[in-house]
């Protein structure tokens, strides 16, 4: 189910409790600013999401709320995570999906990062 996106950040969403700790993920990179782990359905070969610590609905909401160097680190964060996985090589993508439109489903902000294969041309 799309998220609400003007709905009020919910600190239950999966994701905040994948940060607490509460559930599992396999954690591929973390700093003061970000957490990346793998998708638990992945679309590509690499399927990484990077989320910021912060409390952020969406891309809406973190562009619009989020400090300089919350956005600098969680960008960078982006960036460290891709070369990590050796995807600079080859190339790779960065998607948000934000609202009904996007088709966004976790209500907390989160890059998805996809490669170790041709993507095709941008909108499936
Ligand atoms: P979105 O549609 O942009 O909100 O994407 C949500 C993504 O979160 C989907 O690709 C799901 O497969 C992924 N996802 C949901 N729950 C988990 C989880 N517990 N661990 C890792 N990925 C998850």
């Amino acid at each position: 189910m799309p998220i609400d996106p003007t709905a009020p950040y919910d600190d239950q969403n999966i994701f905040a409790r994948l940060l607490r700790g509460e559930i599992p993920s396999t954690r591929v990179y973390e700093d003061e600013w970000a957490v990346a782990f793998h998708d638990i359905a992945p679309q590509s070969p690499v399927h990484i999401l990077v989320i910021p610590r912060g409390a952020y609905v969406s891309w809406d909401d973190f562009s619009a709320r989020a400090s300089d160097g919350e956005i600098a680190g969680f960008a960078r964060a982006i960036g460290q995570v891709a070369r990590g996985a050796g995807l600079v090589e080859n190339g790779y993508r960065v998607l948000y999906n934000i609202g009904r439109d996007g088709g966004q489903e976790v209500a907390h902000l989160h890059a998805h990062i996809f490669g170790g294969r041709p993507l095709g041309r941008m909108i499936g």
